[in-house]
């Protein structure tokens, strides 16, 4: 094999998947390094399933960016003759004023998005193995669904294999540097050079992007399951994707998938990891606590046992929005970082982004609200010098 390709992917998990997948479709010669298997249950992209939804209420910008991932989802599909996206609808109650409801609503109304809210009667009818709060709106979107995230990191990895890509795991990148010839990049053993490098490290970021590490905060999130009969709670029972944006958190879960569990967690709270490499993996009860409580007060098809658990990362951003940008000192350097929970359903799109970048230096596509410079003052300063 030989040792220089036009482009490196550093990190091949959800996104680094997509970026080798974009840039071999180009033409490129492109090799991809990850430290574990692909996939992995060691980052952020395992456990099963994440939700995918159009009506989206962290911000308007990103649905012209959803209308591209689901028609690349679509594609990557057909190209693999596989089934990822399944579009069981999803089911959002919550507090009727607050930042989830109405950014839903707003999105939805500024993007003329399929969404309706669901009646009193609508909803004992159809969603009887929900509880819904007194007081609290329902929306339910149709076209949302869940996706396989294994499968969808192992699809992206064939189909750039497929396209002549080279995928090396078992490889950590321990340094990269840039000189007059391109991009270095080195591994325990080995050395490999390009012309640009694309870094897509997950909860390892802010090691391999120095000047961004202060801005990255990384949070241990704990995935359960809990045991249900599947004939109330799977997807031929109607049940759909659903989410709670209650007074006392944010939680989420999905219809049972082949087993006798569904899958229900929190998204909100704020847990630390001080290094990616030594994140609690063992259950504990506080991580059990608070999802129980939900469970038995609003999920009537789940029970309260907790059958099984896989522990998982997210990388916060301060403002909550994903980073992809070209390195503010190396123009042949671009990164994706910071999905703070929510990036998983965009990552064909990214792929497509980091490409663009990678090539021509900029994209076409509306993503300029992701640069590090387009952010607020506090975000801009919260990352440190580019070094
Ligand atoms: C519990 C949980 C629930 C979530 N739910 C949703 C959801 O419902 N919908 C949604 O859209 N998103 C969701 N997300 C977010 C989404 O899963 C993540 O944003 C996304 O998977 C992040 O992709 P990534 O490529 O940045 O990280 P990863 O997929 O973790 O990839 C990073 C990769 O880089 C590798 N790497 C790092 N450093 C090196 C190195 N030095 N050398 C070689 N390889 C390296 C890592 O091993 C890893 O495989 C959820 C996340 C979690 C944890």
């Amino acid at each position: 094999m030989s040792n220089t390709f036009d482009a490196i992917i550093v990190g091949v998990g959800a996104m680094g998947s997509a970026a080798c997948l974009a840039l071999a479709k180009r033409g490129l010669r492109v090799l991809g390094i990850e430290q574990f298997s692909t996939p992995n249950d060691r980052g952020s992209s395992h456990g099963a399933t994440r939700i995918i939804r159009k009506a989206y209420f962290e911000h308007p910008d990103y649905v012209p960016l959803l209308h591209e991932t689901y028609d690349l989802w679509r594609q990557i599909e057909n190209a693999a003759a596989a089934d990822l996206f399944h579009r069981v609808g999803l089911l959002l109650v919550g507090v009727p004023t607050g930042d989830v409801i109405t950014g839903v609503l707003r999105s939805a109304a500024a993007h003329q998005l399929d969404i309706h809210s669901v009646s009193e009667r609508e909803f004992d009818q159809r969603f009887g193995m929900f509880h819904r709060p007194e007081g609290a709106a329902a929306l339910f979107e149709p076209n949302a669904g869940y996706l396989l995230v294994e499968e969808c990191v192992q699809t992206m990895c064939a189909l750039a294999e497929r396209q002549g890509a080279t995928i090396l795991r078992h490889r950590r990148v321990t340094d990269w540097s840039i000189d007059s010839h391109g991009v270095r990049v080195t591994t325990d053993n080995e050395t490999f050079l390009a012309d640009r490098l694309v870094i897509c490290g997950g909860a390892w970021a802010g090691r391999l992007l120095t000047y961004l590490a202060p801005a990255l905060e990384v949070r241990r999130k704990v995935q359960l399951w809990f045991a249900c009969d599947p004939d109330r709670f799977d997807v031929a029972s109607g049940t759909p994707v659903f989410a709670y944006d209650l007074p006392e958190g944010f939680y989420y879960g999905f219809p049972s998938i082949e087993r006798d569990d569904a899958k229900i967690a929190e998204h909100s709270g704020r847990e630390i990891v001080s290094d990616a490499d030594t994140l609690d993996r063992e259950l504990h009860s506080a991580d059990t606590q608070r999802v129980v409580a939900f469970v038995g007060r609003f999920v009537r098809g789940a029970t309260t046992r907790v059958t099984r658990h896989s522990a998982c990362m997210y990388t916060m951003s301060p403002d909550q929005h994903f980073f992809v940008d070209r390195h503010p000192r190396y123009e042949n350097v671009s990164f994706a970082a910071g999905f703070s929970g929510h990036g998983f359903k965009f990552a064909p799109v990214i792929g497509e982004i980091l490409a663009d970048l990678a090539i021509n230096g900029a994209t076409h596509r509306p993503a300029g609200f992701l640069r590090v410079g387009a952010r607020t003052t506090p975000v801009v300063l919260a990352c440190g010098r580019p070094s």
